[in-house]
Order: C-alpha cells, then sequence, then structure tokens
C-alpha cells in the first residue's frame, strides 16, 4: 500500500508526557531498494531512517533539517539518517551490502553491523544560526538505545525510544516503524517504570506494524490508562530532493583542471547521490558547456 507511511504525535499527563508514532514500511523499502541493501543493512538504515523521522517531528520551519550520523565500528561503517520540515527523510549506510547471522531472540543483528563502539551525532540545522549538532557515544549499536541514552544524557530528556523494522524472506521490508515517548519537565509524578513496562509489553514495534497497528495504536498501548491526546497525524515519505541542476554545480565547483581531466580521460561524467543512489551522467558536451562556465 502507497502512501500510508505516517507520523502522529500525541501528549498525555496534563501535557508532560510527549509520545511520538510512525509507520515507516514504505520509506524504509524504498531507502533498502535505492541502496540494494541486504537484510540487516537494510533493518539498520530503516531504524535510522524512522528515528530521525519522529525527531524531525519537532522541526518548525520551512527548511529545517535533523541529521542523525551514526558512526560505529561494525561493518556497515556508518548511518546517516535526514529528516527535513514537512516529513520527507533520505539517508543512507556507507556499506548497504551487510547481512550477519539472524540473533538467537529471531531479530536481525542490528547492533553487531553498526557496531557497539562509536558515537552518534544529532544535528539541527533550523536554517538561521549555525547547525547545533549534540553527539554521545553509542551503548549497543541498536539505534533505539542510542538514541535513548542520547537524549536522555546529551540532551536531558528522560526518553523511550523503540525502533523496528521487520525484513521479509524475499529480502524487502515488511514493516517499519517507531516509538518515542518523552518526559518532560513537571512529568516528576510520572510513573516512568510503568511507561516502560507498557513499551515492553507492547513488544517489537515492527511486530506490532506488521500486525496493523496504526502509529496511533502504538502509542495508545504506549500510554493506556494515561488518556493520551493525539494532536496530530502528519504523512512520511523518503525524498531526496537532489537534481542535475545540483550536481552540475557540483562538477563546476571542481574546477577548470578536474573537468578537463573528466573530459580527456572519460569524454563524461558520472555522479551518483549518496543519499538516494540516484546517478547522473553528463557527457562530453555538457562537460565542454560546464569547463566555459568554470571559466576554463
Ligand atoms: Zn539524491
Amino acid at each position: 500500500m502507497a502512501g500510508s507511511d505516517t507520523a502522529v504525535r500525541a501528549v498525555a499527563g496534563g501535557g508532560s508526557i510527549l509520545a511520538l508514532a510512525a509507520r515507516t514500511t514504505e520509506l524504509s523499502e524504498e531507502a533498502r531498494g535505492r541502496h540494494g541493501a541486504w537484510p540487516t543493512a537494510a533493518a539498520a538504515l530503516g531504524r535510522a531512517l524512522t528515528g530521525a523521522a519522529l525527531l524531525g517531528m519537532s522541526l518548525k520551519e520551512e527548511g529545517s533539517s535533523l541529521t542523525l550520523r551514526i558512526l560505529g565500528n561494525g561493518p556497515i561503517g556508518g548511518l546517516i539518517a535526514e529528516a527535513r520540515y514537512g516529513g520527507t527523510v533520505r539517508g543512507y549506510a556507507r556499506n548497504p551490502f551487510v547481512h550477519l547471522p539472524v540473533r538467537a531472540d529471531g531479530k536481525l543483528d542490528v547492533g553487531g553491523a553498526v557496531g557497539s563502539k562509536g558515537v552518534l551525532h544529532v544535528t539541527r540545522d533550523l536554517g538561521v544560526q549555525q547547525p547545533y549538532t549534540g553527539s554521545y557515544p553509542l551503548v549497543s549499536g541498536e539505534i533505539g538505545e542510542d538514541l535513548t541514552s542520547y537524549l536522555g544524557r546529551a540532551e536531558q530528556i528522560p526518553s523511550l525510544v523503540s525502533l523496528g523494522v521487520l525484513v521479509g524472506t524475499d529480502g524487502r521490508v515488511r514493516s517499519s516503524g517507531g516509538l518515542i515517548i518523552q518526559l518532560l519537565p513537571g512529568a516528576e509524578d510520572v510513573d516512568a517504570l510503568r511507561l516502560e513496562e507498557n513499551v515492553r509489553r507492547l513488544g517489537p514495534v515492527s511486530r506490532a506494524v506488521d500486525d496493523g497497528a496504526a502509529p496511533a495504536d502504538l502509542i495508545s498501548a504506549a500510554l493506556s490508562d494515561m488518556e493520551p491526546k493525539m494532536l496530530s497525524e502528519e504523512p512520511l515519505r523518503f525524498h531526496c530532493g537532489c537534481s542535475r541542476g545540483r550536481v552540475r554545480d557540483v562538477l563546476v565547483s571542481l574546477g577548470p583542471g578536474e573537468l578537463r581531466a573528466m573530459l580527456e580521460e572519460d569524454g563524461g561524467a558520472e555522479a551518483v547521490c549518496h543519499f538516494c543512489g540516484e546517478k547522473y551522467r553528463f557527457d562530453g558536451g555538457d562537460l565542454t558547456e560546464m569547463l566555459d562556465r568554470a571559466g576554463g
């Protein structure tokens, strides 16, 4: 079913509990397909995109963005996931061709693929001042746990983060989703242990989504008996925003020497967008035109 990824925001406890939940099946599958990611890498990328999409719900300005950089010591070699205002995400794994033996509990070994040593960076670019980046060491490489510790330690917002991607036997993403519960100032009376217990009882988010749970259902389950109030529901989708024109500008910025070398050695140029895998080809005529623009 196309276009049914959404994100929901809700509050409970008189506004002291913020809950964000998303279904991200289509966007995770689109990312997998664009990058040709193998199952463990596809799950890692889907989790990262879901985490970015959820945290990106706090963006309020046109053009603002939030980027997760998960740089671990595992074979994936790094994950980048970016969410932009308006509900679009894009991202990639440095090495998408990673698949590890499934763990004893039947889950894909995302922690093994990402690596448990490294750093998570969260950058918010609100478009007005310098982007702000917060960083915290990874705790497991499972991404949900890493975001939980980042939010609690680096941003001092006690949070529960649950992210999950289910990859089918055909290698495609079958279901994907996430849930973030945050305790804001004034939540001192909230029974955090009970919240944790609720989230545990919900089980893997990907399984709940696979069983047909909508984002609002995830929130209702996590905040059961806390009367959550749903505030908004917005569509989410994979979208890169790269274009032939922008890639051409990048090539021109390399300067005449580099352009002439490409023209003489290869007779053309091909550039691949890291974020979405889109290929841009430029022939000799294109390069000659760029050389003119580059002043060469
Ligand atoms: Zn792109």
